[in-house]
């Protein structure tokens, strides 16, 4: 049996997960906030078997990421409600990392190249590698003897060709400044379509997929024989589809009319499409479920930011049916995804010529665990099934370190 801590670290928070494997047990759960603001807070919920779960919640300042690991350890290792005894029973730590550039095709065992090569990448992602780093660094200096596993965002998608990978602007960006289409929840895209595939009874480099992302970053990718060829999300967690707080695809030349016209400067203009816009720009609010009340109330603007997101989800899913040809399967996840059949239904609308046959009942289905929403006769199936990047990266610990 083995123990990994996995990290997810933030600029000020670090969620984690303990999971034993290979039972795929998570032991304890939990999330430090306000890292270096006033006030922090730990809260850690710990499932110690039999159902049972304890949870301890400290609020006390917390002065950096070394600081914020010690109570994560303090609170892992507690004798009343703590899941491990010591830190060496933690056989191995993994990190999320945003951005990999084109350096890494896969997850990867952490040396100090590979810091430094994560140290390059950080103009690509300059507010989400630093804090990455925080999280290696401070769990090398507390788990010295394990192996420390980085899985990233980006990965999974570098198996895209540079017909959809390019941008059409001077090539020599590309060259200079590897400026070009990345994508990003490279991880769940792969932990889903691994599960499809498992459901579909195919394996996986057999299976044609659409899979889509709908949480409060959203993004779709084209999967072909296992493999994305082609996602939403770009050189920045920005382009594509509506999400809670981003725009999603804009004309370009909207920055130059905002700098002309308003007078807003650049970062301004970053800020208003990455936190202000989305489907809290259209009507005020970013929680899905705070903008059905609202639409069923007869908020106009509620409603508006649903159509909008819904039929932005529609042109990429026939845009990526129209990339893949055959499709397998349509799969939703993630909190929007996994919990909405409205979402679902009216990104699916209009997509029946296609063989594309939602099930209204089980769509209106609510249940926690992976299945198909699609009639009998739909040529290609639909699916519903919950992400969990946590497990994805224990599960490439596992492979990594037994390799
Ligand atoms: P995530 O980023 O995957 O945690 O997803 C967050 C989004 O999922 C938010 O917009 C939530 O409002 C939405 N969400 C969570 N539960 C539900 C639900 N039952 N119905 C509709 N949206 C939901």
């Amino acid at each position: 049996m083995m123990k990994y801590l996995i990290i997810n670290s933030g600029s000020s928070s670090i969620k984690y997960q303990v999971i034993e494997i290979p039972t795929e047990t998570v032991l304890a759960t939990g999330l430090v906030e306000r890292i270096g603001e006033g006030s922090g807070r730990l809260k850690n919920i710990a499932f110690p078997g039999s159902d049972r779960e304890l949870t301890t919640v400290i609020e006390q300042p917390i002065a950096d990421h070394s600081q914020g690991m010690m109570l994560v350890i303090a609170v892992l290792t507690d004798q009343e409600k703590g899941v491990i005894a010591d830190t060496a029973e933690i056989s191995a730590v993994g990190h999320r990392v945003v951005h990999g550039g084109e350096d890494f095709r896969r997850s990867t065992l952490i040396t100090p190249e590979v810091i430094s090569v994560l140290e390059q990448n950080i103009p690509l992602a300059p507010l989400h590698n630093p804090a990455n780093l925080d999280g290696i660094r401070v769990a090398r200096e507390m788990f010295p003897a394990v192996p420390q596993v980085a899985v990233f965002d980006t990965a999974f998608h570098q198996t895209m060709p540079r017909r959809a990978y390019l941008y059409a602007v001077p090539y020599r960006l590309y060259e200079q400044y590897r400026v070009r289409r990345y994508g990003f929840h490279g991880t769940s895209h792969r932990f889903v379509a691994g599960e499809c595939a498992r459901l579909l009874e195919k394996p996986l480099d057999a299976c044609n997929l659409i899979t889509v992302h709908l949480g409060n970053g959203c993004s779709m990718t084209a999967i072909e024989n296992g493999r994305s060829i082609d996602t939403s999300l770009g050189m920045t967690p920005l382009e594509g589809l509506v999400m809670g707080t981003r725009s999603g695809d804009v004309d370009p030349a909207l920055h130059l009319f905002l700098k002309q016209n308003i007078g807003l400067e650049l970062e301004e203009i970053d800020t208003l499409l990455n936190k202000e816009s989305g489907l809290k720009g259209l009507c005020g609010m970013n929680d899905m479920r705070d903008i059905h009340s609202a639409a069923a109330a007869g908020d106009e603007r509620a409603a508006l930011a649903l159509e909008v997101q819904t039929y932005r989800n529609r042109k990429y899913i026939g845009a990526y049916m129209a990339v893949l040809g055959r499709v397998d399967a349509i799969v939703f996840t993630a909190g929007i995804g996994e919990n909405d059949p409205v979402t679902r239904a009216e990104s699916l609308k209009g997509l029946d010529v296609f063989g594309v046959r939602l099930d209204p009942e089980k769509n209106n289905e609510h249940a926690g665990q992976a299945r198909c929403i699609s009639r009998a006769e739909s040529t290609v199936r639909i699916f519903v099934i919950p992400t969990n990047e946590e497990l994805a990266i224990a599960r490439e610990i596992a492979d990594l370190t037994s390799e």
